[in-house]
């Protein structure tokens, strides 16, 4: 059997030659890094689940218009999407303070902010993926004044809807990273979004208990990260209910795994 090209490998996905021009096919990979892959290791069945939970968000954001890379789920770990330009910034969406926000201000982790800010950080892992200015991105022309202006307006549309979707769950969307890329009709290209979204690249916090429900608790080594992909899948309805699915208090749940 031919193996099909490997197009690239990033931290948590590979990229393969899809099976139409144009087309590519994301693998999603178990392998977690942190820090800027200073900390490496393995949350279990994480491709799976964040296979799921992606092919979930990005249909439902294509139902609202949002225009997006993803076709259709192929298997656990697969799905099929379009090829795009990568713009090489990283949009961080906030609604509540946390991480490197509240590290560089000096604010208090959940402080909710007093209206949503879109930050945006330079693509590039060697140089730890610096944040940058609007003037940054229109000097360095990483893109155009027009891209910028459709990726801030998707950004917020996608902001509103996620966390709407996440509070009617009982989980409040704290921040989020987003990547978009270029598709490329013809002469013309327009922007669409790209890359996941799962909580590798949100910040997903219990509405009760504050628990953490997403890659923090591998960066924090706070333990009971499969746990908690599963709960954001299962809360999401993309799990069977019962089972050993249901983890609605990680601590209890953990005890109990390691008697
Ligand atoms: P912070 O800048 O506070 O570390 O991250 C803000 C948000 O963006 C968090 O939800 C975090 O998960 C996400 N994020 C920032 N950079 C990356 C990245 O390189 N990879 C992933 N998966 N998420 C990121």
């Amino acid at each position: 059997m031919a193996r099909r090209r490997q197009i690239y490998e990033g931290k948590a996905k590979i990229l393969y030659e899809g099976p139409e021009p144009g087309t590519l096919i994301q693998y999603f990979k178990d392998d977690a890094t942190a820090f800027n892959a200073q900390k490496r290791g393995t949350i279990n069945g994480k491709g799976v689940l964040n296979n799921r939970i992606s092919e979930h968000v990005f249909t439902l954001l294509g139902n609202i218009g949002v225009p997006h890379h993803f076709i259709r789920r192929l298997n656990m770990r697969e799905q099929l999407i379009r090829q795009v330009e990568i713009v090489p910034i990283e949009v961080i969406v906030r609604n509540v303070a946390a991480g490197t926000l509240s590290k560089r201000l000096g604010i208090e982790e959940g402080t909710q902010l007093p209206r949503t800010l879109i930050e945006y950080c330079y693509k590039d892992d060697a140089l730890g993926d610096p944040l940058v200015a609007e003037e940054h991105i229109a000097c360095f022309s990483w893109c155009s004044q027009d891209e910028l202006h459709d990726i801030q307006d998707m950004a917020i549309r996608i902001n509103d809807f996620m966390s709407g979707m996440f509070a009617a769950v009982g989980i409040r969307l704290v921040d989020f990273k987003l990547e978009f890329g270029r598709l490329y009709e013809g002469d013309f290209s327009r922007i669409i979004l790209a890359d996941e979204i799962s909580p590798d690249g949100c910040r997903l916090w219990d509405m009760t208990t504050n628990e953490k429900l997403d890659k923090d608790r591998f960066r924090r080594d706070l333990g009971g990260e499969v746990e908690a992909y599963q709960e954001v899948a299962r809360r999401l309805g993309l799990l069977p209910e019962g089972g050993d699915h249901t983890v609605l208090d990680l601590d209890s749940h953990r005890k109990k795994r390691d008697k």
